[in-house]
């Protein structure tokens, strides 16, 4: 019995090739086709080569020290490596709308520009946003969802 429930999903299995969105190898047996594990993109359905990636917008929480910036960006990998930081703790789908809205929240551990004291209220704010083990996971699979015809 789990070995036929096995054979049909959820079986862990080496891609056919990377995942041309995150380059990883393992996939999984879905309804539709072959599905990255990782970032959830369905393998098969690849856009053209040239159309260009979907703009996700994204509200993050940068932890530099006992401080936390939160900012928005639509391209946060260039956007994070011009910020000195020691850890990305979480991304939060959204642009300035949802950034402002955070910032007023905040007011009252705002240290000034856009850092705020890691207080744990922030900090319980933040592990409601983290659904995946790392946060550019999540990034991806937004990315993978917009892409999915
Ligand atoms: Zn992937």
């Amino acid at each position: 019995m789990s070995e036929v429930v096995a054979s049909l999903a959820g079986v862990t299995l080496r891609l056919p090739e990377p995942c041309p969105l995150c380059g990883r190898l393992a996939g999984t047996r879905v309804a539709g086709g072959l599905e990255c594990s990782w970032c959830g993109w369905l393998f098969g359905s690849s856009p053209d080569d040239g159309l260009p990636r979907p703009v996700i917008e994204v509200v993050y929480y940068l932890r530099y020290d006992r401080r936390v910036k939160i900012g928005t960006s639509r391209r946060p990998r260039q956007r994070l490596a011009s910020i000195r930081h020691d850890e990305l703790l979480a991304f939060e789908r959204g642009g300035r709308g949802v950034e402002q809205a955070r910032h007023r929240e905040f007011a009252d551990i705002r240290e000034g520009g856009e850092w705020f004291t890691l207080t744990a209220t922030l900090r319980h704010h933040i592990t409601t946003l983290q659904r995946t083990p790392d946060p550019w996971q999540q990034y991806a699979r937004w990315v993978s969802d917009a892409l999915r015809p």
